[in-house]
C-alpha cells in the first residue's frame, strides 16, 4: 500500500492495522485507487460505516467479496469496548470505553432541547496539568488516533439509535488537548462534518483549547466555520498559571493576540469558557478585571460554576456569588450565559468516571 499516511504507516511498522475510521474521505479515495478500484466505493464504504453503521466488513454487501477482503487485510473496525455506562437523571450518559491497548477513555451524551451532542476524549490522560482536573493525574499515555476519536461519536449514535435519535452537534471537550493532537483532530473534523460520513454541520462542532497558542494560529488558518472555544478561567496571567501551568508557556497577553488573529481570519466569535472556583477567581473585582480583558472582542462568555474533584482542594462558588459575576459581565456589556450543569449526580466531571475505574482496578 503506497498511502501517505503517517498514522497508517505508523500501524503498519508496529505490525498491526489501523481502523477505518481513521481514514478522511479523500484518503479512503486514494486507498481506492491504489488497489484499481473505482472512486465511487469510497461513498459506498462511509455509507455502510456511518448511515448503515454496521460492524463488519462482511456486511457491505454491495462491494466485491475482493474489495472486503483487501478491506480487512488492511483495516480493522472495532475500536472500541464498553466498559461501563452511567445515565443521569437528566438524561446525560456517561460511558467508558476501553482502547485495544487497554487503555480506557469516556465519552459523553448530553440532551438538549436542541438535540443531542456528544462530548469528546482526544487523549489517554493529558500532560497539560490544569490543577483543577482529574484527567491530568496520571499525566499523559498516548493521543488518540482519529478513527478512535471518530468512533466515539459513532458508539454514541448507535446508542441513540435504539430510541430512534440523532447525535446532533459534538464538542472536543472531553479529556486531553485536542491541539497537543492537532492533525488526527482535523482529520476527524473532516470525517465527521463530511456529508457522506456523519454529516455533522460545521456550527454543530465546537472544538476547545486551553491555549496552545501556536495550534491556535494553525487553526485559524484553516478558516473552519466551527465554534471555537478557549479555557480561560482567569482575567490575570497570575491566577491563570496557578490554574493552568500552560500559561506559563503561553502567557495571556500572547494567548488573546492569536484569539485576534483567529478573530480576523475566520470572522467567527470566540467563546471564553470561565470555570468559577471558590475564593480563586470568582469575586466581582475579577470579572471587572475580565471585562477590560475582552472589552471590543467578538467574544461570549460561559461561566461554568465547577463540581469539586475528589483529588482537588476547590470547591464550589455559591449561587448568589455566581449571579454576581454574571451581571457585572453583563454591566459591563460583555455577552455572558451561566453553563446549565448536566450530570450532577453522576461522575460528570472531566476524568472523574475513569479515575475511579482507576482506584476500583488499584483497590482489586
Ligand atoms: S482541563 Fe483539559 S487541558 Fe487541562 S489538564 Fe484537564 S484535560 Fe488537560
Amino acid at each position: 500500500m503506497n498511502l501517505q499516511l503517517a498514522e497508517v504507516e505508523k500501524h503498519q511498522a508496529l505490525g498491526v492495522k489501523p481502523s477505518i475510521l481513521t481514514l478522511r474521505f479523500d484518503h479512503l479515495q486514494q486507498w481506492l485507487k491504489e488497489q484499481g478500484e473505482p472512486s465511487f466505493r469510497a461513498s459506498q464504504i462511509y455509507q455502510w460505516l456511518y448511515e448503515k453503521r454496521v460492524t463488519s466488513f462482511e456486511e457491505m454487501s454491495n462491494l466485491s467479496k475482493d474489495l472486503r477482503g483487501k478491506l480487512a487485510n488492511d483495516f480493522t473496525l472495532d475500536t472500541l469496548k464498553l466498559i461501563t455506562s452511567q445515565t443521569s437523571s437528566d438524561g446525560t450518559i456517561k460511558f467508558l470505553f476501553e482502547l485495544q491497548d487497554g487503555y480506557s477513555i469516556e465519552t459523553v451524551v448530553m440532551r438538549h432541547n436542541y438535540g443531542n451532542s456528544v462530548c469528546v476524549t482526544t487523549q489517554v490522560g493529558c500532560r497539560l496539568g490544569c490543577t483543577f482536573c482529574a484527567s491530568t493525574l496520571g499525566g499523559l499515555k498516548r493521543n488518540l488516533q482519529a478513527g478512535e476519536i471518530v468512533a466515539q461519536v459513532l458508539e454514541a449514535q448507535r446508542h441513540m439509535d435504539q430510541q430512534d435519535e440523532r447525535v446532533s452537534s459534538v464538542v472536543v471537550m472531553g479529556i486531553g488537548e485536542p491541539f497537543d493532537n492537532f492533525d488526527p483532530l482535523m482529520d476527524f473534523l473532516k470525517i465527521i462534518n463530511h456529508d457522506k460520513g456523519l454529516n455533522i454541520g460545521a456550527r454543530h462542532i465546537t472544538v476547545s483549547t486551553s491555549g496552545v497558542v501556536p495550534k491556535i494560529y494553525q487553526f485559524a488558518d484553516e478558516k473552519l466555520q466551527i465554534n471555537f472555544a478557549v479555557s480561560l478561567h482567569a482575567p490575570d496571567t497570575e491566577t491563570r498559571s496557578r490554574l493552568m501551568p500552560v500559561n506559563r508557556a503561553y502567557p495571556l497577553d500572547q494567548l488573546m493576540e492569536s484569539l485576534d488573529y483567529y478573530i480576523e481570519q475566520t470572522g467567527r466569535r470566540v467563546t471564553f469558557e470561565y470555570g468559577l472556583f471558590g475564593s480563586v477567581n470568582d469575586t466581582s473585582e475579577h470579572a471587572k478585571q475580565l471585562a477590560k480583558l475582552i472589552k471590543n472582542m467578538k467574544c461570549h462568555v460561559n461561566l461554568i460554576p465547577v463540581n469539586e474533584v475528589l483529588e482537588r482542594d476547590y470547591v464550589r462558588t455559591p449561587k448568589e456569588q455566581i449571579d454576581e459575576f454574571e451581571k457585572t459581565l453583563k454591566d459591563e456589556g460583555i455577552n455572558v450565559t451561566v453553563r446549565r450543569e448536566q450530570g450532577h449526580d453522576i461522575d460528570a466531571a472531566c476524568g472523574q468516571l475513569r479515575a475511579k475505574e482507576r482506584q476500583e482496578e488499584t483497590r482489586g
